[in-house]
């Protein structure tokens, strides 16, 4: 179905096809028409099915007609992180170059009075992540009883990030007599409850489900033991031919700190997480999209739903608590029809990560092994409560928590930098597992060729101090259990 049968305007079809894009995706097939009807949406779709254009299409040539008035936004659009709402604004600008919207943008990290200016003057089009919007309102600079239309993206993750009070809370600032317009990757019971709760009979509109990563992406994971991993991730890099490769961390301090470790060795890297201010966030980003950076390092909030154009590798330095972020981190790569690559590197405290992201994706990762590392086995009874006398951080999760990894514990004699050498002969005979892709060639030894003798705690001196908000990286466990997905039906 080609997009003049969408039912959109000739100006906005102009602006599509001035991008190139001949088809328009599944979701914007079934969503954009029913958008024109002026329909509430529930729809379920990642980033990266064109999920986006979808809702700005339609938007646009809704708010064709009308003016915009003095502090009184004619459309909101939330999005959980400041990346997510600039690339939103890049879309407008983009789709809406022969329309004359007037559009603002309103995140944290940039100057109350740009922001307050632009509303003064009236906005078509108000882009904000849902804090700023709040502080926004509190200090009188915005009335949102003009709101026509209504966007919640990404309702998951603003679920994940504890926006969703902040979000009842804008809610209630509507005016009832609106269109809402609500989108979500995976649509677990509290996101069901908020979209009763926000939609008016909506029309669902379901794409690809969550759980299948992107076809086109090549999956691969090593077990390595804890203190190995930084040396694994570097023989990776520099054998694999890595263009351009996000590199996933759980933590913010661990961006930081591998970052550094990388710049050390010698990489070309940059790092993006949530605290850094949104100028440094902004240039890095821009750095690495234009290819300054070839690498990124980076937490999941911060490249959540970032579309880099060509990226070929995706690393999993650390494995994703939530199994769904699995999907999301490697579905950075794979996009637009090329092929892409995602290592996951798993230390055996892993393992019920491991099992969970199977599980979700309904298939084993390929299991690969480097020339000069030990590789480690998956602990089954890795994330189970030990029994009194096997220490006492039992129900821990290790790897968040910074401990020395129970394997380092076990191990006595050489130091763990030199383990990979000794044990890997004997890797065939205890029945390791198989190397299925490829067989990197070492590191080579000497100066950055291998690390100092390598306990994780060693590197954390040298960690800047981070600042850490609410809970910070120390969630209580119970709030770190993965939430069950939903089925979700492929249209
Ligand atoms: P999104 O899901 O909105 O993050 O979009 C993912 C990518 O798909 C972006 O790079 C868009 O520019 C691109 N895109 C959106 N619609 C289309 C289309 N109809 N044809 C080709 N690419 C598209």
């Amino acid at each position: 179905m080609p997009f003049k049968e969408l039912g959109l305007g000739p100006e906005v079809l102009r602006a599509v096809e001035d991008v190139g894009y001949t088809q328009p995706t599944p979701i914007q097939q079934q969503a954009i028409p029913l958008v024109l009807q002026g329909r509430d949406i529930l729809g379920c779709a990642q980033t990266g099915t064109g999920k986006t254009a979808s809702f700005t299409l339609p938007m646009i040539d809704i708010l064709a007609s009308g003016r915009a008035r003095a502090r009184m936004p004619r459309s909101l659009i939330l999005e959980p992180t400041r990346e997510l709402a600039a690339q939103v604004s890049e879309n407008f600008e983009t789709y809406g170059k022969y329309h004359k919207l007037t559009m603002a943008l309103l995140i944290g990290g940039e100057s109350f009075g740009d922001q307050v200016k632009k509303l003064d003057r009236g906005v078509d089009v108000l882009i904000a992540t849902p804090g700023r919007m709040i502080d926004l309102f509190e200090r009188g600079n915005i009335l949102l009883s003009d709101i026509k239309v209504f966007v919640i993206d990404e309702a998951d993750r603003m679920l994940d990030m504890g926006f969703i009070p902040d979000i009842e809370r804008i809610v209630s600032l509507l005016p009832r007599l609106r269109q809402t317009l609500f989108f979500s990757a995976t649509m677990p019971p509290e996101i069901r409850r908020l979209a009763d709760a926000f939609l008016v009979n909506p029309k669902e509109v379901t794409v690809s489900p969550p759980a299948s990563p992107a076809t086109l992406v090549s999956q691969a994971l090593l077990v390595a033991a804890n203190e190995d991993k930084r040396r694994v991730l570097r023989q990776l890099l520099r054998h694999e031919d890595v263009k351009n490769a996000l590199i996933f961390c759980n933590r913010k301090r661990d961006v930081a700190v591998l970052h550094k470790s990388l710049e050390r060795h010698g990489f070309n890297v940059g790092a993006l997480h949530g605290d850094m201010p949104q100028n440094r966030r902004t240039e890095t980003l821009d750095a690495f999209k234009d290819g300054r950076i070839a690498l990124l390092v980076c937490s999941d909030v911060a490249a959540r739903g970032l579309d880099i154009q060509g990226l070929s590798h995706v690393f999993n330095f650390d494995v994703p608590i939530n199994p769904e972020d699995y999907v999301h981190r490697i579905g950075r790569t794979g996009r637009a029809g090329r092929t892409g690559l995602a290592y996951t590197i798993a230390t055996p405290e892993e393992t019920r990560q491991i099992g969970a992201i199977t599980r979700l994706i309904k298939r084993e990762i390929p299991r690969i092994t480097l020339d000069n590392f030990a590789a480690a086995e998956l602990d089954e009874d890795a994330g189970k409560p030990r029994r009194a006398g096997r220490g006492r951080d039992s129900g821990k999760d290790p790897s968040r928590e910074g401990s020395k990894p129970r394997g380092a514990e076990r191990r006595s004699g050489p130091a763990a930098g030199e383990r990979g050498r000794e044990d890997a002969g004997e890797r065939g005979r205890r029945g390791q597992p198989e190397r299925v892709d490829r067989v990197l060639a070492a590191e080579p030894a000497g100066r950055g060729g291998r690390d100092r003798p390598s306990r994780r705690n060693r590197d954390d001196s040298d960690e800047p101090d981070v600042p850490v908000v609410g809970f910070g990286d120390d969630l209580p466990a119970f709030l770190r259990m993965p939430a069950r997905p939903n089925r979700i039906t492929e249209a």
